[in-house]
């Protein structure tokens, strides 16, 4: 027997009309790349957002066709977010960190028809223009004057010209609720990225879980600053679930240093952060130098890589601020877990609610997790073993666009994270590392993740980074690689003496090389590709 109950599809175009009637003068508040600070409110949002829609119609787009965005966290894209996915056009954010070879092979991939750019990104279009083999328009995202006098693209568009005289008044057509909304491509630090394809009815989903208050606490009285990228992942579905929870939402735009980014913090009184480790590395130590405190920051939304246990501590003893981790994945929506305190928790003494926020977190409802060996056996959760983490949900991907990398689809819909990972019995994960970082030393496994961890709480250490070298006895050792902190004189001895006891006596690191920066991909994570390469002929001096 099925139920009676109306079967009305769950679309993106909903949130914005939600938003524009119920919080209208809300504000949206963007650090412009031309300079200026934006503001208006949901209602003038979703007008705009329209008339772009209105212009996208006007330009031959059509439902299911891809349309790309080159942009930072600022108001003209997220008119983007809903004008292109409100018509049932696929919103295809291109990450402009990546190397041009991948933009290029994305766009290609994606068949964007028009590609949307921010006015100083406009150069990554141009060096790989002759490459393109779909895109019929290309949009600068920026007014008249600002408009370049010249380009390598021909014909360029501007923004505020597209959508002048269009009216605003477009219904939102109503379409299958499965049908394509947004396409984001994996980072590609093995092989070409791949696509990850969402749909309305996935990702309204996950914003009404987001939205809730037990995973990500928002509310009208939440100022929220989204450093993480509009190109990553959805910058984590904020975008979505901030408008419905009535929060204002603060865009900073390019600059993402320090100082860009505590000015925002002060000036707009953000309550809520959210962001990758790097840029909280950077904001910390500038707070430090300049004797500042984020005064009205209550907590932190921190994910992507482990939250070291020291950065916890230090937003919680400089700042007063509470840090939330999150673990997930493009592939995943990308939530999949979040730091939540279970009853009396909260009142746990300082080391102990560290600690517990230094785990990757508890399963957001409606994403289905296990661990499994590699014969894809099912493992016990209750902390004792690492395994492969498998998910599977409403809003975990079920294949690639186009295809491609199916060997991550198992039975059931479980899709396999690459990700090795702990579930201890009361649900929280602890993540040991990416299967293909995971330091394999004399058949036993030695975690990256933690010795990384436990390295950055080292006084005079800025940043560490551990990696596999091959050892004739042992298979694997492991390297640590250290950034010190401006005028810090911290050497190997300090270090290794500073990890004795934190760390299983086996796990300390063969060696310490200081470096004068680590690299990063595209979406902040170390990228342990680049450093292996960089030590290649490197040997330990216990080989
Ligand atoms: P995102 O960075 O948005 O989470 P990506 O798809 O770029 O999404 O990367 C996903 C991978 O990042 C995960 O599979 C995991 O290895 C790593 N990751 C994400 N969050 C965490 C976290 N809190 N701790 C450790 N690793 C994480």
């Amino acid at each position: 027997m099925l139920g009676l109950m109306q079967d009305r599809p769950l679309l993106i175009s909903q949130i914005i009309d939600f938003a524009a009637a119920y919080h209208s003068d809300v504000e949206i508040v963007s650090r412009t790349v031309e300079g200026p600070m934006h503001r208006y409110g949901y209602r003038d949002a979703q007008k705009r957002a329209k008339k772009l829609a209105e212009a996208l119609q006007g330009l031959g787009i059509k439902l299911g066709d891809r349309v790309g965005t080159i942009a930072w966290n600022g108001y003209r894209h997220f008119e983007l977010y809903f004008g292109i996915s409100g018509i049932g056009a696929v919103l295809h954010t291109l990450n402009p960190r990546l190397a041009p070879e991948h933009v290029a092979y994305i766009a290609n991939h994606a068949e964007d028809q028009i590609l949307f750019v921010d006015l100083n990104l406009l150069p990554i279009v141009e060096g790989v223009w002759e490459h393109l083999k779909t895109v019929k328009h290309v949009v600068v995202m920026t007014d008249r004057a600002h408009m370049p006098a010249s380009s390598k693209v021909p014909k360029l568009l501007c923004y505020e010209e597209l959508i002048a005289d269009k009216p605003g008044t477009l219904e939102w057509p109503v379409f299958d609720e499965r049908t394509a909304s947004s396409l984001c491509y994996t980072s590609g630090t093995t092989g070409n990225p791949k696509g990850v394809l969402y749909s309305h009815r996935s990702t309204l989903i996950h914003t009404m879980m987001a939205s809730n208050g037990s995973v990500i606490p928002m509310d009208p009285d939440t100022t929220l600053l989204p450093v993480v990228p509009m190109f990553h992942a959805n910058a984590w579905g904020l975008v979505y679930a901030a408008p419905i929870c009535g929060a204002k939402m603060v865009f900073p735009g390019p600059k993402l240093d320090g100082a860009s980014v505590y000015e925002l913090l002060d000036k707009e009184q953000v309550t809520l952060s959210a962001g990758v480790p790097t840029v909280w590395l950077a904001l910390l130590d500038y707070c430090v130098q300049n004797k500042l405190k984020m005064s009205s920051v209550k907590r932190t939304l921190i994910g992507g890589s482990a939250v070291p246990v020291s950065m916890i501590e230090r937003f919680w003893k400089e700042h007063g601020a509470e840090v939330i981790q999150g673990w997930g994945m493009t592939e995943m929506s990308p939530l999949g877990t979040t730091t939540r305190f279970n009853r009396g928790e909260r009142d746990l003494p300082d080391a102990e609610r560290f600690a517990i926020t230094a785990k990757q977190g508890r399963p957001v409802f409606g994403c289905e997790m296990k661990i499994v060996d590699d014969a894809g056996h099912d493992l016990p959760q209750d902390g004792s073993v690492s395994g492969n983490m498998v998910v599977r949900g409403p809003w975990i991907v079920s294949g690639y666009m186009k295809g491609d990398g199916k060997s991550q689809f198992g039975a059931d819909d479980w899709f396999q994270t690459g990700d090795v990972c702990k579930i201890e019995s009361d649900g929280s994960v602890v993540i040991t590392d990416r299967s293909k970082d995971v330091i394999k030393s004399g058949g036993e496994w030695i975690s990256s993740i933690d010795l990384e961890n436990a390295a950055m709480g080292c006084p005079g250490v800025a940043e560490a980074a551990v990696i596999g070298v091959a050892h004739p006895k042992w298979d694997e050792r492991p390297l640590l690689i250290v950034v010190r902190r401006p005028d810090a004189e911290v050497g190997k001895a300090d270090v290794l003496k500073f990890l004795e006891g934190k760390i299983a006596k086996w796990w300390t690191p063969d060696d310490v090389q200081f470096v004068d920066a680590i690299p990063h991909g595209a979406t902040g994570k170390i990228l342990k590709t680049a450093l292996r390469k960089q030590f290649e002929d490197y040997k330990l001096p216990t080989a």
